[in-house]
């Protein structure tokens, strides 16, 4: 069997058991480094060349879908991560970085259930990453912070020992202030971002590696050898020992929750309907087999499949070839095919289950924002969403 059918296989069998799924996204203020973390996330998982990641831009690089004939959906990427023995199938919504993002960064947050923040360890925590945080934990998303560029504090502003730490501790601060402020009452306490549970992690994005306590342990690894590593220019090595995509998602499938946890608290926020209902409590038990509710994210255009209509299934199933109902504007479609992904392509695969990201072909005349459900079905909408675009509490 080819690597290749060995993935899809394994994906068919994981899109299927929701603990082993994580929905994601990552978040940062402009230039703090998630694009050339993402790219080296999917590189390190295997699911697209080394080559590609890093100076070549992937998720805005479509040369490589006319080089190889497949289907690039910037609005998702997927990928299958080995830890601690056991496959996870981890999806990665892709969030827009730009000042004006507008509904976007919403939307993509209503459909995942945890979020890495990205924190540029020299600039620190900037306005757009409150309000990116802000907007996950307003979503009940909950996350993890990834304090990046590292190798710059070392190698350009030069920090010792202590300095490294304060800088780091008051990075941490300012999230968990935010944290604190906004996590559902219930998290308050469990959501903070914490150095010495693993949920913070400190790396180098562009050098490909970082290190979180979990992994210090694990390797003997210390700050004072990520110093030395830096300034001898030995950062490839870390790449070797401590491999970015390792840490991070370890650290995401260690921290953030799998869509069978998640979907118990953040339904009754995010839905309008009765929670005592057939299909509210098919969204809070992730139940395949309850009436469909999905939630549609993003819409792009395909040259070759036409409008593909991107979505979370909280509830049911969503098959292919079966007549769909949009809740809110009335409207209906027939799913040409339903599918999943595989680190940047879609595969089809007849059915897709609550928990999953699904990629929809027909869905004509879909929106973001729109409900879905299958024809003839009832069921209320998720519910509008609001836009954050400023900061409403500046943290010190
Ligand atoms: P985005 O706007 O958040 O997607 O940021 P990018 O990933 O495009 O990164 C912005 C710039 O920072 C690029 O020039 C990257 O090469 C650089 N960069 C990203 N991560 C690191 C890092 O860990 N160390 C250093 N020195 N540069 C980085």
């Amino acid at each position: 069997m080819s690597r290749r059918t060995k993935m899809i296989n394994k994906i068919k069998e994981l899109m299927y058991q929701p603990k082993y799924i994580r929905n994601i996204g990552i978040v940062a203020h402009i230039d703090h480094g998630k694009t050339t973390l993402s790219d080296n996330l999917l590189a390190g998982a295997g699911m697209i060349s080394s080559e590609l990641a890093g100076d070549q831009r992937f998720l805005d690089f479509d040369e490589q879908e006319q080089a190889r004939g497949i289907t690039i959906d910037a609005a998702n990427v997927s990928m299958v991560h080995k830890y601690k023995d056991e496959d996870y199938l981890i999806n990665l919504i892709d969030t827009p970085g730009h000042v004006d993002f507008g509904g976007d960064v919403t939307r993509a947050m209503r459909a995942v259930d945890g979020a890495v923040v990205v924190v540029c360890a020299v600039e620190g925590i900037m306005p757009q990453t409150e309000t990116v945080l802000r907007q996950a934990l307003k979503e009940n998303v909950r996350p993890v912070l990834f304090i990046n560029k590292v190798d710059r504090l070392i190698n350009e502003l030069k920090l010792e020992g202590d300095e490294l730490q304060n800088r780091f501790l008051k990075i941490i601060a300012s999230a968990n202030k935010l944290i604190k402020n906004m996590a559902p009452e219930e998290f308050k306490k469990e959501w903070l971002a914490r150095v010495e549970d693993g949920s913070v992690a400190f790396g180098s994005a562009y050098h490909n590696w970082a290190i979180n306590v979990p992994m210090m342990q694990k390797t003997g690894i210390t700050f004072n050898d990520i110093r030395e590593a830096c300034r001898d220019d030995k950062q490839k090595d870390l790449a070797d020992q401590v491999p970015i995509h390792d840490v991070l998602l370890g650290m995401v499938v260690d921290h953030l929750p799998s869509p069978d946890v998640s979907q118990r608290y953040r339904v009754p926020s995010i839905w309008n309907g009765d929670i005592e209902s057939v299909e509210g409590q098919g969204m809070i038990n992730t139940d395949p087999d309850s009436p469909l509710a999905v939630m549609i994210t993003n819409v792009s255009i395909d040259k070759h499949a036409g409008e593909i209509a991107t979505g979370r299934v909280y509830g049911g199933t969503i098959e292919k070839g079966t007549e769909i109902f949009f809740v809110g504007s009335h409207g209906k479609a027939r799913t040409q095919q339903v599918g999943v992904y595989m680190g940047p392509e879609r595969i089809n695969t007849d059915k897709v289950p609550a928990g999953n990201i699904v990629a929809i072909t027909g869905a004509r005349n879909a929106m973001a924002g729109e409900t879905v459900t299958n024809y003839g079905t009832k069921i209320a909408p998720f519910e509008g969403i609001e836009h954050i675009s400023e900061p409403v509490v500046t943290v010190a």
